[in-house]
């Protein structure tokens, strides 16, 4: 029997985005690995976020741009479509982060190219088997779900939930709002070892030109110069992980993925290929700072004081998936757009999960309990406090009834509740995670910082694709077009873990 060919990762240097040097480099990788895109191909980039504030968010357009006129060029008759999709993150339109990703303009200079908004499109019921798995079935995108050659094209940063997010974790943007948010807690790893059983990429590239380190929505950019590609995705995050001088079976979505057999982490079972050594490439990414730091450390120095206690759980001590690391992007967004509002930022104390310890809070400083997790029992200046757990089990939140938030109901919201409690000497915002983009707001209030949602310099340049977007949405309603595909409709199925590459 022919012995199983390792997969193969291919690091290539390139010093800056320039289009015509990138298409070179993408197409050698796709004549070396023998790939030729066929039916209904689909490249999912990275745009979490974009625009003047999220510079190093996003896979730069440029490269997207060097992906899709490579898939062109190699594209034979038998391709149905070449198109790209995403779904941004922190409660935006995905419209309104391709365009300050500057993708429609990218997409008009390749020409015949489709653009996919997956917050738009019909989520299709995908059924689970592996025994691991945290629910039954999950909603896709239905581009995703018919894609007969997929491309996974995210960006190279640190993360504050996931230690990193390469390829593996790119795939948190094939869910939309309402069904990334479940088990976007301490199962996140998790969910994201889940997702890879709905498809996986016959090639990977990443945006690893400028990388990002520290954070993911606002990183730190980091010149690394590299494209990384390859035909296996845990290979390809193992590689990248030894670039940063990280242990992959460290990264638990990594581990999970490698138990469950979708490839190797170990280098003497991976092809290391191209014109930079691993040795090389650790040279130039020495002194990258990945970003799993406790929210109580991360907030050091600063007029917030932040308390972490448990979640429910038996195996994990801290919620690395929810609501303290949504925190700690939530501030640096609030910085971005407002350099002063740290110093501007009333003493606060902010309170996570089941915490037992002391609040020193003093007369007239708030207590900020977020989180349904979120418990406490003791005196806060003086008064006696109770806070109750609100969490309802996981396995009682059916992905069929997921309800999506919108960006003005949680501003709505979250203004009420701070309306309500502002002669009160604490507040408590519930869900399970409490969103970024809700924790961006609470910052913004209390810190009376500039709101990211409505700067004048963003506010048309917001409104029309969200309302482009809703428009959308009720034109489809009325068309009788259903969100949410059942299971036995679809063409939906989970697929095992191929025999790699
Ligand atoms: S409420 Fe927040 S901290 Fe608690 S389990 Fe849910 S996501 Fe984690």
């Amino acid at each position: 029997m022919e012995p199983t060919p390792k997969p193969r990762v291919i690091i290539r240097r390139c010093p800056d985005y320039d289009v015509a040097r990138i298409t070179q480099i993408l197409l050698d990788g796709l004549d070396a690995l023998e790939l030729r895109p066929f039916g209904r191909t689909l490249v999912k980039p990275n745009v979490v976020a974009s625009g003047a504030q999220f510079p190093n968010a996003y896979t730069r357009p440029e490269f997207m741009e060097a992906m899709l006129r490579a898939l062109k060029a190699r594209a034979g008759a038998d391709v149905e479509e070449i198109a790209v999709g995403e779904r941004c993150g922190i409660t935006i339109p995905t419209r309104y982060a391709y365009e300050g990703a500057g993708y429609y303009a990218m997409a008009e200079r390749v020409g015949g190219v489709k653009l996919y908004h997956f917050d738009e499109v019909p989520q299709v019921e995908v059924p689970l088997y592996h025994p691991e798995r945290l629910r039954d079935a999950i909603f896709i995108p239905e581009p995703v779900v018919k894609a007969d050659f997929f491309v996974n094209c995210p960006k190279f940063k640190a993360h504050p939930w996931t230690t990193v997010t390469f390829t593996m974790k790119n795939y948190i943007g094939i869910q939309d709002d309402r069904h990334r948010l479940i088990d976007h807690d301490h199962k996140l790893n998790e969910k994201v070892a889940d997702l890879q059983y709905v498809v996986q990429p016959q090639f990977c590239a990443i945006d690893a030109i400028t990388a990002g380190e520290g954070r993911m929505l606002t990183p730190i950019p980091f010149d690394l110069g590299l494209v990384i590609m390859g035909n296996n995705q845990l290979a390809f995050d193992a590689v990248c992980c030894q670039i940063i001088g990280i242990d992959p079976m460290e990264v638990d979505h990594l581990r999970l993925a490698f138990e469950r057999g979708f490839g190797p982490v170990s280098m003497e079972e991976i092809s290391l290929e191209g014109d930079v050594t691993l040795e090389e490439a650790q040279a130039q990414a020495s002194g990258f700072r990945t970003g799993l730091i406790r929210v109580e450390d991360y907030f050091k120095d600063t007029h917030i004081r932040a308390y972490a206690g448990p979640p429910p759980s038996d195996e994990v001590d801290y919620c690395w998936g929810g609501c303290p690391g949504a925190m700690e992007e939530a501030i640096e967004i609030v910085r971005q757009f407002d350099a002063g509002a740290d110093a501007r930022m009333p003493p606060l104390h902010i309170v996570f999960g089941r915490y037992e310890g002391e609040i020193p809070a003093a007369p007239g400083e708030k207590v900020i309990f977020i989180g349904d997790c979120t418990t406490f029992h003791g005196k806060i200046n003086g008064e006696e406090v109770e806070i109750p757990s609100l969490y309802v089990d996981r396995s009682r939140l059916d992905p069929h009834q997921a309800k999506g938030g919108d960006i003005f109901m949680k501003m709505a919201n979250v203004a009420l509740r701070y309306w309500e409690s502002r002669e009160e000497p604490f507040i408590r915002i519930q869900g399970c995670p409490v969103s970024v983009a809700e924790q961006v707001l609470l910052l913004v209030f209390y810190g009376k910082a500039r709101n990211p949602y409505l700067d004048p310099e963003n506010a048309a340049r917001f409104t029309i694709p969200y309302l482009n977007w809703r428009v959308r949405q009720l034109v489809q309603r009325l068309q009788g077009q259903p969100y949410q595909i059942p299971g036995e409709a679809s063409r939906g199925a989970a697929r095992p873990p191929q025999s790699y590459p």
